[in-house]
C-alpha cells in the first residue's frame, strides 16, 4: 500500500505571513492518516516553515538545489544547506526549471544525485508539452525523462525517489488532464519502472500535477496509479489545499 503524498509547490509566491497562516490551519485540522502532506516553499521561508510545520507533520520541501556540494557558485543553494533547514524533499526537473533555466537531462540527474547524497528525497518531475502530446510523443518524452535519471542510479538510490507527472500544457492553465489521460501515463511510468524491478514499480509514489484543484482532485486521486498530487496555484490558498489533502484520504 503506497502512502499518498500531496505536495504544494508555492513556486515564487507566498510570504512568511502565509507560512504562519498555513501553520495555524494545519495545527487545527486532522488529516487522513494515510496521507503525507508537503509544502515546497521558496528558500528564504524554509527555516520558518521547518519550525512551523514539523510539529504539524507537514514535510517541508525546496523547489530546486545546486548540483555542487559547496564553493564559489554565487546564488546557489546546496543539498547540505537544505538539510540544515530540516528540508526533507526537493523538486528536481520541474518543467519551469527545464524550460526557463535550461536544465537538461544531465543537469536533472546531477541534482538528483546531489540530493540523494545528503539524504534528501528528490521529487522528480516529468511531462510533455502540448506539441509533443499532439505529435503522439507523450510516452516517449515522459519515459525518456524518467530513464535519463533512473538508468543512471543504482537500485538503492532508485527506491528513494518520488515521481511527478506534470503535463506542461496543464500547468497553470486550468486545463487539467482527464483522469484517464493521467492514469494512462502513470501506468506507463509504472510499467517502465517494472523493467528495473517489480518491487520498485509497486512501491514508487507517482503524483499528478497540472491544475489540480479542490473540485477535480478526488477523481484524479481515485485512479489506481495516481498516488498523490503536486499542486501549484491551489496550494497558495489554505482552504483549497486542505480540501485537496482531505480528498486524498
Ligand atoms: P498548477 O497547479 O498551478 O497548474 O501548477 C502545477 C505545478 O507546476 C506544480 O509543480
Amino acid at each position: 500500500m503506497r502512502m499518498a503524498l500531496i505536495a504544494g509547490n508555492w513556486k515564487m509566491n507566498g510570504s512568511l505571513a502565509l507560512v504562519e497562516e498555513f501553520g495555524r490551519a494545519f495545527a487545527d485540522v486532522s488529516l487522513p492518516v494515510n496521507v503525507e502532506v508537503a509544502l515546497m516553499v521558496p528558500f528564504p521561508f524554509l527555516e520558518a516553515a521547518g519550525r512551523t510545520f514539523t510539529a504539524n507533520s507537514v514535510t517541508v520541501g525546496a523547489q530546486t538545489l545546486s548540483d555542487r556540494p559547496s564553493g564559489a557558485f554565487t546564488g546557489e543553494v546546496s543539498a547540505a544547506m537544505l538539510r540544515e533547514c530540516d528540508t526533507r524533499l526537493v523538486l528536481v526537473g520541474h518543467s519551469e526549471r527545464r524550460t526557463l533555466f535550461g536544465e537538461d537531462g544531465a543537469a536533472v540527474l546531477a541534482r538528483v544525485k546531489a540530493a540523494l547524497a545528503e539524504g534528501l528525497t528528490p521529487l522528480l518531475c516529468v511531462g510533455e508539452t502540448l506539441e509533443e502530446r499532439e505529435a503522439e510523443r507523450t510516452e516517449a518524452v515522459v519515459l525518456g525523462q524518467l530513464e535519463a535519471v533512473f538508468d543512471n542510479l543504482d537500485e538503492a538510490q532508485r527506491v528513494r525517489l518520488v515521481v511527478a507527472y506534470e503535463p506542461v500544457w496543464a500547468i497553470g492553465t486550468g486545463h487539467t488532464a482527464t483522469p484517464n489521460q493521467a492514469q494512462s501515463v502513470h501506468a506507463a511510468i509504472r510499467r517502465r519502472l517494472a523493467h528495473y524491478d517489480q518491487a520498485l514499480a509497486d512501491g514508487m509514489r507517482l503524483l499528478y500535477g497540472g491544475s489540480m484543484k479542490a473540485d477535480n482532485a478526488a477523481e484524479l486521486l481515485a485512479q489506481p496509479d495516481i498516488d498523490g498530487g503536486l499542486v501549484g496555484g491551489a496550494s497558495l490558498k489554505v482552504d483549497d489545499f486542505l480540501a485537496i489533502c482531505q480528498s486524498a484520504g
